[in-house]
């Protein structure tokens, strides 16, 4: 499982202590998400109206100077169709992974995306699983998945998002009554 670098414990005064998320630039989030940015129009070589093909939003984007050739040539050559997810998301040409060649402009929806909203650590103190969407688990830990569909899931949910404090100390006290620890993610793609 793909566990991110993480940064700076705080401890809020809740149960949930609070991590801040970094980046670890795998692309999947941009080669699923991704699909639904289109290129609406193009202003020039580094300019373009984008649409979330989501909710029809469309913003100006501008595309860092080393990705400018590329993706005119993706777009202008209409490339940019057989690319899996969005045609900003590019090679890396300072490490390893991929970026967005827009990240300063890049669109409400993709500012807004976290891969993750917590991390669940087992008692040896190693990741066993993380909440993914609003209140879904990713593990391979058959004891976590029980304790997560018999008493996390039947919680009342907050309508906007399980992201709520009342709600993430309710499901950190739940965890920690079996030996497990919660920790929340703040920050998304960075
Ligand atoms: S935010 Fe996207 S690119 Fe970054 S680790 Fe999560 S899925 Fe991968
Ligand atoms: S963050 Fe950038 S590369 Fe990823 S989906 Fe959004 S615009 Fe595309």
């Amino acid at each position: 499982m793909f566990f991110p670098r993480l940064l700076c414990v705080f401890i809020t005064g809740n149960r949930c202590p609070m991590v801040l998320f970094v980046c670890d630039h795998c692309g999947k989030c941009c080669t699923s998400l991704g699909r639904y940015i289109r290129i609406e129009r193009q202003l020039s070589d580094m300019d373009y109206y984008c649409r979330n093909t989501i909710t029809g939003e469309i913003s100006p984007v501008h595309v860092a100077p080393e990705f400018a050739e590329e993706i005119d040539e993706d777009f202008t050559t209409g490339s940019a169709g057989s690319r899996p997810g969005c045609i900003f998301l590019r090679r890396n040409p300072h490490g390893p992974g991929q970026v967005c060649a827009i990240y300063s402009t890049r669109p409400q929806i993709c500012r807004e995306f976290r891969c993750y909203h917590m991390i669940i650590y087992n008692s040896k103190g190693e990741p066993a699983g993380r909440m993914v969407g609003r209140a879904d688990i990713q593990t391979a830990d058959p004891v976590l998945t029980t304790i997560w569909n018999d008493e996390v899931k039947p919680l009342p949910c907050p309508a906007t998002h399980c992201g709520d404090p009342t709600w993430v100390n309710s499901v950190c006290a739940i965890l920690a009554g079996h030996g497990y620890r919660g920790e929340t993610v703040k920050g998304g793609y960075a």
